[in-house]
């Protein structure tokens, strides 16, 4: 199977001779198709037009004749043809004519020789049958294209037949008229044409290093490879590259791939190559008792304290198990989302990019440059579509099976954050546009960061009150980490200490690039794990260990939940939701799996719910009683201020009815015979205003809305 070859094949360049193509080479590739194809021949005998091609693995053809398979690369146009007359020329399909018949012969398996990265495909390669893997990025409506044109001179009226050569974008009209004159109009009702579609691919995330963007290409694809494609597709794709003549007299020419053949790749996530040392060490890191403490402490160690938030973030590397089943056939998702709202410096886009670079596959969006770099999915009018409509996937769609990195997100626009929305609950974004409707497969564990209402937190008010993201969007997300920067001297001084020993690290690995010999010390900044075999041990979990839950670990978590609930009872309010439980049941499955263990043991369990603790605890703590309260995030408001907000707005309707309007005064005095002092009184009249519960005709004057 053809993949990663990052070296260039080593084949002469420009000395090509003009094949010379024999009947020899049609009639070997009659009987190679007889011989060894004879199955798909029948069906496509018996099939066709729903089958129209014939699908040849590569090397079949090389064992069969090497000469040949060597020509296919060299000069695929000359050989692709031969062999579209070899297939005509077949029993089942003599004096077929030209357009009742029009079989393709398409090419599979192509060795790892002729396999490229994308940014790999050079001029070298021109004119020659490639192969590459990428993500489909962009494709545009499926258009007709003409294939067979038929032209009418406008003087005389005589029509000309002029078949269209395939491998180009533009439409050849006959050069004269037997009446000597050269004006022609094209007859469409009788021309014919083909389905063709445009799309833009990309190099996988996978395969891109660090922050690097990955390469583009542009194709074209035709007939019955037309829409069976999606934005998002994981493919791999068998063509020639091609050349575009620069537009104007420009000397710089664009290459496009006019492909052959496309195959949908279903794994969502490349394998990275693994040889069998790196399962060795990979076991055997597995193996280290202090295997979570190491690997959190490989996660950004430049970047000072937040184990809590670090911890999160391995958990989310791994993920829950995958495709478990509810009762009902609903998937149950395995991706962990994790939401960190933050003071601004306080290292929120430091660490989501260094996530980037280490997940196996991740993509990073920021803020406003989201919206261009495209979040979720979208259906635009456009050049790219020759003015037609093209689905585009953005970062959402294309970290499928991996993770996508959502900076700012307070600063993305509502249709996005719809779209994220729904992403990260259902795994898919519905595009409805011009009547056309479109659901994109978008399967990515979201680390989101944003910052809070006013741009840092207020001290005085709760976090949650905070939150500058509605609810519903909020209670998708599994973990939320507040990061207040307060000053605090000794963790103040341990951090700068810490950001000091990094930059010095960093200047002594400049020195020493300088003068080898020098001995340094990096101290805490290198991590404990090297972050290439990290990603290696990451992408192992997640594709080979699917952990279930241990008997222990189960009854512990059940026991959590009902423990939480009840004193959800007690306060009257619903302080952890079925959602917070299925939270904590992946985030176990997730420390299993970061273990290398196929059970989800007591340990993991007590993991999940003190990760889930802390984070109740910073966002959900209400100041006044102390608990956990799940409605702080739900409404922005604790149970015991709910209460006082009901409270308080019965008194002023009380009042309003008995006086027909409700002074400050009278309301501050009511409300403290009912045990709330002034300081609260102004808060709640404050929110209650805000809300839109009563409004303020006069200064200090209250009435209900
Ligand atoms: P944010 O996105 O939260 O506004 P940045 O990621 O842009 O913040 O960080 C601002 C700078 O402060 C970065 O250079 C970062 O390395 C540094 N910084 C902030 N907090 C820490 C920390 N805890 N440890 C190390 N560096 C930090
Ligand atoms: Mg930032």
């Amino acid at each position: 199977m053809p993949s990663q070859a990052t070296t260039q094949p080593q084949r002469e360049k420009g000395t090509t001779k003009p094949t010379e193509v024999t009947g020899r080479y049609q009639k070997r590739l009659e009987e190679f198709i007889q011989e060894e194809y004879s199955h798909q021949l029948e069906e496509l005998a018996t099939q066709y037009p729903e089958k129209k091609s014939l699908i040849i693995s590569y090397p079949d053809l090389d064992s069969y004749d090497p000469e040949i398979a060597e020509l296919l690369i060299k000069d695929p146009y000359t050989i692709i043809d031969h062999f579209e007359k070899a297939v005509k020329a077949q029993d089942p399909f003599i004096g077929m004519e030209e357009h009742e018949f029009e079989p393709h012969v398409r090419f599979t398996d192509i060795p790892d020789e002729y396999s490229y990265l994308i940014k790999r495909l050079s001029s070298e390669q021109i004119n020659k049958l490639v192969s590459f893997e990428g993500v489909v990025k962009k494709i545009t409506e499926v258009k007709p294209k003409i294939t067979l044109g038929i032209f009418q001179c406008v003087h005389c009226e005589t029509t000309q037949r002029i078949r269209q050569d395939y491998k180009d974008n533009r439409i050849k009209t006959p050069n004269k008229c037997q009446c000597g004159r050269k004006s022609f109009k094209l007859l469409e009702e009788q021309s014919e044409f083909v389905d063709t579609q445009k799309l833009e691919i990309q190099e996988k995330l996978e395969r891109t290093r660090g922050r690097e963007q990955p390469s583009p290409i542009t194709g074209w694809i035709q007939d019955d490879l037309t829409n069976e494609i999606q934005p998002g597709d994981n493919i791999e794709i068998t063509g020639i590259l091609r050349l575009n003549k620069p537009k104007k007299k420009g000397s710089i020419y664009n290459k496009y791939m006019d492909v052959n053949n496309v195959e949908k790749k279903e794994t969502e996530f490349e394998e990275l190559r693994l040889t069998p040392k790196d399962e060795e060490k990979i076991k055997e890191l597995s193996n280290d008792p202090l295997i979570y403490e190491k690997i959190v402490s490989s996660i950004a160690p430049s970047i000072y304290g937040y184990e809590d938030i670090k911890e999160a973030i391995t958990l989310q590397l791994f993920g829950g198990t995958k495709g478990k089943e509810k009762p009902d056939g609903m998937t149950m998702r395995s991706d962990i989302h994790v939401l960190l709202i933050g003071d601004p410096g306080t290292a929120k886009s430091q660490l989501l990019q260094y996530v980037e670079s280490l997940a196996p596959k991740g993509i990073y969006v920021g803020g406003e440059s989201s919206t261009s770099a495209g979040l979720s999915a979208s259906a635009e009018k456009d050049e790219f579509g020759d003015e037609g409509w093209t689905l585009k996937a953005g970062a959402l769609v294309l970290a499928g099976g991996g993770m996508a990195l959502v900076d700012e997100l307070d600063k993305i626009d509502s249709d996005d954050r719809a779209s994220l929305h729904q992403a990260m609950e259902s795994q898919k974004i519905r595009v409805a546009k011009a009547g056309m409707v479109s659901t994109f497969k978008a399967n990515a564990s979201v680390l989101a960061a944003a910052n809070p209402k006013y741009g840092r937190f207020d001290p005085n008010e709760l976090p949650a009150e905070q939150f500058n993201l509605s609810s519903t969007l909020m209670s998708r997300f599994d973990l939320m980490f507040p990061i207040k920067d307060q000053p605090n001297e000794d963790k103040d001084k341990e951090m700068a200490n810490h950001i000091l020993t990094t930059h010095k690290a960093a200047g002594e690995r400049i020195e020493r690039e300088e003068d080898r010999t020098k001995e340094i010390e990096t101290r805490e900044v290198t991590p404990a794990i090297d972050p290439e075999l990290l990603r290696k041990y990451i992408a192992y979990a997640r594709k080979n260990i699917q952990p279930t839950l241990s008997e222990e670990a189960e009854e512990r978590i059940q026991e959590f939940y009902v423990e939480m609930r009840k004193i959800g009872e007690q306060q009257q309010a619903v302080p952890i939701t079925a959602r917070q439980l299925e939270a904590v049941i992946r985030l176990a499955e997730a420390s299993a799996k970061g273990r290398l263990s196929e059970k989800v043991e007591l340990e993991d369990a007590e993991r999940a719910i003190n990760l889930q603790k802390t984070w109740l605890k910073k966002i959900g703590m209400d100041p006044d009683t102390g608990e956990f309260d799940i409605d702080i995030i739900a409404t922005g408001s604790s149970k015991s201020q709910m209460d006082k907000m009901k409270k308080t707005m019965n008194i002023v309707k009380r009042i309003n009815e008995e006086y027909d309007e409700a002074t400050y005064d009278a309301i501050k005095d009511e409300a403290k015979a009912e045990g709330i002092d002034e300081e609260e009184v102004k808060e709640v009249l404050k929110k209650l205003k805000k809300n839109g519960d009563i409004y303020t005709p006069a200064h200090n004057v209250y009435k209900p809305a």
